[in-house]
């Protein structure tokens, strides 16, 4: 199926805004033009909202609110299900879509889209739950007053999210945040937005009132700056990249709104020579070269033990050498394009500047000819601990590798970081890993492990990379404010 049919054959590819209840277009004139990484084709036009849409979304959020917040848990799990089994049976066509806006190869993609299924259902129960738990007495020492901590939805949420897990990032912050009872304005990244318009659709079949959930496409100053100033808005939940987080703390901070920020990353992942060889190159390669390595959380500093760095290298050489890069859609292909033309030109960029700094180059660095954004696996070893490659987070396939002589020095030098998102440590001494994984300064370590995230758990991390959690009950409690009523008792 070409790419024209293939958009044209669910009703569910939407390209305005998604307001009240309504898909309307923009106040403004313009459009955005959405690209497919691939072949650099333009994919569909949607809407470049604005300040007045974003301000008609709010105040449609806040409206829904005076009723969305006093309904039942149960009944918003009855809504939040309907939208799992929504995606469910529309996943391929999801799936198909985030391949085609993102260019993550369609086995990656129909993993999000598994991912999006399990978070809503998730949410559901902690909804149900909360009709039990939402309040709850706390024993006080006087017998004249009865204290009770009730939780409560924290009012109208804005949702900020990135191009490089378009319905994963949505999915992690829509179901808390409407498990929880708040309703909400989602502005997706202005190059994936194609996948959540479809999302859209969805809850809008799914009994969810309008209002409770409206979507705003556009640029991060034309929607994303007037929805995080809106004063209307209470808490803003942002997924993105260091430097806009900040941006939107300090504007937050002039309507003193919650927020929480889930950043960027520069992660190591720690070989140690005991280490099983084969488990450690499908580690190394999976946390650097998932989703071309547009990953928050991908591991792409590897320190490997003096004993082991020879043979890891070779082999992950070879690897690295024998991925298939292409087309998302062509069979047996395993990282696709980079997702835009800044990126594609950033990582670049980072690839020079590793050569320039000394770091010598193993493979990869070169771009293959033709229309689409690819890279090749490329891999860095001997990196200066003080060049850009080691520090900064490149957002690409690229792997910086170093070696270590004790454990303590492989702990130093991964904390060595103003990030602290995740770290893997691959290691036969169950002893060590538990002792590693406790030194390192990051919110999740994987002990042997691939880098698997379940919703019941947590996401986000130390320093830089982020401010409050997502998922488990963290990711709720992110969209709760807590009441304490405090009653004096008469004596009889
Ligand atoms: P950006 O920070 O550029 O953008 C993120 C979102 O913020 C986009 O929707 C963007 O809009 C919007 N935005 C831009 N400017 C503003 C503003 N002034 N006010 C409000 N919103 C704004 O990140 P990318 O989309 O480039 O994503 C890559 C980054 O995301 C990486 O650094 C990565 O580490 C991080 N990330 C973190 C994750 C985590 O869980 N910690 C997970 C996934 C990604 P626009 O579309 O117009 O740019």
């Amino acid at each position: 199926m070409s790419t024209p049919e293939l958009l044209r054959f669910d009703q569910l590819l939407r390209t305005q805004l998604y307001i009240d209840g309504r898909w309307c277009n923009s106040e403004g004139a313009g459009r955005l033009s959405i690209v497919n990484p691939s072949t650099e084709e333009t994919l569909a036009e949607v809407e470049a909202g604005g300040a007045p849409d974003v301000d008609r979304a709010v105040r449609a959020a806040a409206r829904a609110l005076r009723s969305w917040k006093n309904t039942t848990g149960a009944s918003r799990a009855v809504c939040l299900r309907a939208i799992a089994r929504g995606v469910e049976a529309r996943g391929e066509y999801l799936a198909t879509l985030q391949s085609l806006n993102n260019g993550k190869p369609l086995a990656e993609a129909r993993v999000d889209i598994g991912d999006v299924v399990a978070t809503f259902d998730y949410y559901a129960e902690l909804a149900e739950q909360l009709d039990e738990t939402g309040e709850s007495e706390v024993a006080i020492p006087s017998a004249d007053h009865r204290a009770v901590i009730r939780r409560e939805p924290a009012g109208v949420a804005a949702l900020i999210v990135p191009w490089n897990f378009p319905m994963v990032t949505t999915a992690w912050k829509l179901a808390p945040a409407l498990a929880a009872g708040c309703t909400v304005v989602l502005k997706p990244s202005e190059v994936t937005p194609l996948p959540e318009l479809a999302l859209a659709a969805i809850v809008a079949e799914a009994g969810v009132p309008p209002g409770v959930f409206n979507v705003v496409t556009g640029t991060g100053a034309e929607v994303g700056a007037p929805l995080t100033a809106h004063p209307l808005v209470a808490k803003v939940s942002f997924t993105g990249s260091t430097g806009v987080g900040e941006q939107v703390m300090k504007t937050a901070a002039e309507t003193i709104k919650g927020v929480s920020l889930e950043l960027g990353g520069k992660s190591s992942i720690i070989v140690f020579g005991d280490a099983d060889l084969d488990l450690a190159v499908d580690l190394v390669a999976s946390g650097a070269f998932y989703n071309a390595g547009q990953m928050c959380s991908a591991t792409s500093r590897v320190l490997v033990e003096q004993s082991m760095a020879d043979a890891l290298i070779e082999r992950l050489a070879d690897r690295a050498t024998q991925t298939v890069v292409g087309d998302p859609f062509a069979p047996g292909v395993q990282m696709g394009p980079l997702t835009n033309r800044a990126q594609y030109e950033r990582v670049q960029r980072f690839i020079a500047q590793g050569k320039a700094d000394g770091a010598r180059l193993v493979i990869g660095g070169e771009v293959p000819s033709g229309p689409g954004y690819f890279v090749k696996p490329t891999m860095f070893v001997d990196v200066p601990a003080d060049s850009a490659v080691w520090r900064e987070e490149i957002f690409g396939p690229v792997l910086c590798v170093r070696s270590f002589d004790t454990e303590e020095d492989a702990i130093d030098a991964a904390n060595d970081t103003e990030f602290g998102l995740v770290a893997t440590v691959v290691t036969r001494d169950a002893v060590r890993g538990k002792r590693v994984a406790d030194a390192l300064a990051a919110g999740v370590v994987w002990i042997n492990a691939p880098q698997l995230i379940f919703p019941q758990t947590s996401w986000g991390g130390y320093r830089h990379s982020s401010i409050g959690r997502e998922l488990g009950p963290f990711g709720l409690a992110a969209f709760q404010e807590i009441k304490q009523v405090l009653t004096a008792i008469k004596p009889d």
